[in-house]
């Protein structure tokens, strides 16, 4: 019974050793910082056994913990890409690795939640037509941001070779320095490193592809699903899409939606829809058949029979907006009628309305 477990657990070894944490977290690896969170919080959720009870799940999860814990961190990455993980076991000297389902609970926020710094988010009021809320759209957009340079990773280093410990400081960041307060008697105190600014490291050889500014400008796109009827100032998130920077995790990028002022069209309040429609004063008065033209280029034909006064407004009702998120239940259209007369009246039309308006008293004003 002995010698088949010994065997079992020298396979696991070899697996172990074997393991490569690029494709356990299925990112090339040039992978970004945030490929790799990506990478993890698709896999975590994927392979938690909490969720996934085929065998092995739980194993995956630890295997996607632990190269989630090394990729993240620029410092054991770097060590990881060089020599390994032979290396970093080296590097790590025993420490107690975390637990995978602590890494997991900080990623999504538990209750050890680790203090990320955000970067800025950036809002801009976003302006779209009355008849893409109406119908939804699809909107292409583009962002000027910054990301990290993709040649040095944000390190703004030629190559890892290249950063190297601050001497100033022996990596610490901070100098302590006498100061002589009186003759004859001193103070030490802390300042930050003026060789390395408190980075601890020092770069020898700038990135030649950012200059050393470990970002370099970028134009993103991106696509703004409009949905119908969404409502006036509804914000949309682009997580995480702000600018980048090897200090901060990237904010976001947050677009108002706002509808764009349409000169004498037509005019929304929440679901209800605003239409101005000029008619004659023989429409007024006799009543009428006409098409608009609907935002979605459909008609709608308004009927009136009768007199329509000027300012009138005719109630349409399910021919509004559509609803958020609901678009099969649209709210009223409110068509507002405005009566024109016409500019001039000939003898012969006058003659014909005095018949009409003034017929028993009329003969006085012909004269
Ligand atoms: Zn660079
Ligand atoms: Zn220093």
């Amino acid at each position: 019974m002995f010698l088949p477990s010994f065997l079992v657990v020298l396979v696991l070894a070899a697996l172990v050793v074997a393991s490569d944490f690029y494709k356990i977290l299925d990112v090339h690896k040039s992978a970004s910082d945030k490929d790799i969170r990506t990478a993890y919080k698709r896999l975590s959720k994927k392979y938690h056994p909490d969720k996934n009870k085929d065998p092995g799940a739980e194993n995956r999860f630890v295997d996607i913990a632990r190269a989630y814990e090394v990729l993240s961190d620029p410092t054991k990455r770097q060590i990881y890409d060089r020599h390994g993980e032979e290396g970093l076991k080296a590097h790590e000297g025993g420490q107690n690795q975390p637990n995978p389902f602590d890494v997991f609970s900080n990623f999504f926020g538990g209750q050890h939640q680790q203090q990320v710094r955000r970067g800025p988010s950036s809002l801009t009021e976003f302006e779209v037509s009355l008849a893409d809320i109406y119908q939804g759209a699809s909107i292409d957009f583009m962002i000027k941001k910054r990301i990290l340079c993709d040649h040095c990773r944000g390190s703004g280093a030629a190559s890892d070779g290249d950063i190297h410990t601050c001497t100033g400081c022996n990596g610490a960041g901070v100098k302590l320095v006498k100061q002589q307060i009186f003759p004859g008697m001193f103070a030490q105190s802390q300042v930050t490193c003026n060789e390395c600014s408190g980075r601890g490291k020092v770069i020898k050889k700038v990135c030649p592809h950012c200059h050393g500014h470990k970002v370099v400008d970028h134009t993103a796109h991106y696509t703004l699903e409009v949905t119908p009827g969404m409502p006036e100032g509804h914000e949309v998130v682009f997580e995480g899409e702000a600018d980048e920077s090897p200090d901060w995790e990237p904010g976001n990028v947050v677009l108002r939606v706002r509808s764009k002022k349409e000169k004498g069209g037509w005019r929304r309040k929440e679901t209800s829809l605003y239409w101005k429609e000029t008619i004659g004063v023989d429409e007024a008065l006799l009543g009428f058949e006409r098409n608009i033209t609907l935002l979605d280029g459909s008609n709608l034909e308004l009927k009136r029979k009768g007199v329509t006064q000027p300012g009138f407004v005719q109630v349409i009702k399910g021919e509004g907006m559509p609803s958020f998120g609901r678009r099969d239940v649209k709210g009223d259209l409110f068509v507002e009628y405005n009566v024109v007369l016409p500019v001039e009246v000939s003898p012969e039309l006058r003659r014909k309305l005095t018949d009409a308006f003034r017929q028993p008293s009329s003969t006085h004003d012909e004269l």
